[in-house]
C-alpha cells in the first residue's frame, strides 16, 4: 500500500498558479526526495499533504486518508518538520520535547530524541539561546518524537553544519530502518543522493523528472569522460563505457597515475533538468 497518493493535484493562489497538475506516489517505507528551485510548489505540495493547506484541485491520499479532512488520530501518526517555525524560546529544550511528546499516544522518552538529535548538551538551555543550526535541530526532535509513521521534512538541515548534517542523515537511515515512510524537500543534492530511494525534480508547478539518485534524468546511461596524460600531454574522451579504453591504456602503458573518470554528478544532471545546465 502506498503511504502517499496524489493525482492531478494543483493549486491555484490568487494570481498564481503554483502546483498544476502533479502525480506522485510514495511507497510505505520509502524515503522519497523532491527537489526544484525557489518557488518550484515544493513546500506548497509538502503542506497540501500534511493538512496543512488547502488544495484547488486533484486527488490525495495520506496513510489512507484525504489530508484536507482527516482527524487527530490521523494527525498523530504523521511527523512535521516545517520550513520555517517559530519556537517557543523561554522553554528549555527537554520542556519543549517533553511538551510536544504530550501530544502523542506512544512518543519516544524526551531524552532519548535529544540524543537522537545530539543536542543532549543543550539540553537545558532555553531555545532563543541555541544557535540557528541547534534550533533547526529541535525542530526535528519535535517532528520525530511522536515516533511517526510517515515524516514530512521541508528542507530539514538548512543551517546545519556539516557533522550535524552527517550525523542528520545516520537519524534518517535508522528511522528508515525502523519503516518510517520519509519525504523531505532539500536544495543539497548530496543530501539526496545520500538519502533518496527515489525523487522528483518539481519546476514551475510541474513534476519534470522523477527516478533513482542513480538513474534520475538518463544518468546512469550518459556516459563517462575518462582523463590521463600521454607522453606529458593531458588527453581527455567522453566514452558510453570507459573499459575497453582502459584496457587499451594499460596496454599502451599510458601513466595511470593521471587516470580519472568522472560521471555527472547529481547536480549536473539536475542543472540541465531544470534548465539551468551548463
Ligand atoms: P523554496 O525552495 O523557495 O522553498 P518552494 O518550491 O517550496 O520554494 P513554494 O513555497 O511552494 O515553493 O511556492 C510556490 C509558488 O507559490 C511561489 O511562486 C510562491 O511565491 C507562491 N506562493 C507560496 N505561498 C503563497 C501564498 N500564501 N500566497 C501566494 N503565493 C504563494
Amino acid at each position: 500500500m502506498e503511504a502517499i497518493e496524489v493525482r492531478g493535484l494543483r493549486k491555484t493562489y490568487p494570481g498564481h498558479e503554483a502546483v498544476r497538475g502533479i502525480d506522485l506516489s510514495v511507497t510505505r517505507g520509502e524515503v522519497f526526495a523532491l527537489l526544484g528551485p525557489n518557488g518550484a510548489g515544493k513546500t506548497t505540495t509538502v503542506e497540501i499533504l500534511e493538512g496543512h493547506r488547502r488544495r484547488s484541485g486533484g486527488d490525495v491520499t495520506v496513510l489512507g486518508e484525504d489530508p484536507g479532512t482527516a482527524g487527530r488520530a490521523w494527525r498523530a501518526r504523521i511527523g512535521i518538520v516545517l520550513q520555517d517555525t517559530d519556537d517557543a524560546a523561554d522553554l528549555t529544550v527537554a520542556e519543549m520535547v517533553k511538551h510536544v511528546a504530550g501530544f502523542y499516544p506512544d512518543p519516544r522518552a524526551a531524552a532519548e530524541v535529544i540524543d537522537l538529535v545530539g543536542l543532549t548538551e543543550k539540553a537545558k538551555s532555553k531555545i532563543r539561546a541555541l544557535s540557528g543550526g541547534q534550533r533547526r535541530r529541535v525542530d526535528v526532535a519535535l517532528g520525530i518524537v511522536g515516533r511517526p509513521e510517515l515524516l514530512f521534512l521541508d528542507e530539514p538541515t538548512t543551517g546545519f553544519d556539516p557533522a550535524a548534517r552527517r550525523q542528520f542523515w545516520d537519524l534518517i537511515r535508522a528511522l528508515a530502518a525502523e519503516g518510517t515512510t520519509i519525504l523531505l524537500t532539500t536544495h543539497y543534492l548530496e543530501e539526496a543522493e545520500a538519502l533518496a530511494d527515489r525523487l522528483a525534480v518539481l519546476a514551475g508547478g510541474l513534476i519534470v523528472a522523477e527516478g533513482t539518485p542513480a538513474t534520475l534524468g538518463g544518468r546512469a546511461n550518459s556516459g563517462a569522460k575518462v582523463s590521463w596524460r600521454e607522453g606529458g600531454v593531458a588527453k581527455t574522451e567522453q566514452v558510453a563505457d570507459p573499459t575497453e579504453l582502459i584496457r587499451h591504456l594499460v596496454k599502451i602503458d599510458a601513466d595511470l597515475t593521471t587516470l580519472t573518470i568522472t560521471r555527472p554528478t547529481l547536480e549536473d544532471v539536475y542543472l540541465n533538468l531544470i534548465g539551468a545546465g551548463r
